[in-house]
């Protein structure tokens, strides 16, 4: 199996800088931050890259008609936090959870 460098951190494993919002409207800037999107590893399995592509045409196809992330999600029934995940090929789509894979990250 071979590994695909993350199109995320371009391998790097880390992103930034970034603003990591701590709520209230504060946050910080960090220099570096581990990559939420490959696990700090830098790479994605042939799995992880099939979701991402899944993810990016879904966005590009919500796009298209106009609709937003927060629209959309109420209209499948999930949070925008998760169709986000999605899109951004973190996480399959699984609304009321019955998904069989229970894996975590
Ligand atoms: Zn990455």
């Amino acid at each position: 199996m071979s590994a695909i460098e993350c199109r995320y951190c371009r391998g790097r494993g880390w992103t930034g800088p970034v603003h990591v919002n701590r709520g209230s409207g504060t946050g910080e800037w960090l220099d570096r931050m581990e990559c939420a999107h490959c696990g700090g590893t830098g790479q994605w399995d042939a799995d992880h890259l099939a979701r991402y592509e899944k993810g990016q045409a879904h966005r590009r196809e919500r796009v298209g008609r106009g609709e937003s992330l927060r629209e959309a999600a109420a209209r499948l029934g999930v949070t925008p936090a998760q169709l986000s995940s999605f899109e951004t090929g973190r996480r399959s789509l699984a609304p009321g959870s019955k998904d069989k894979e229970g894996r975590d990250g």
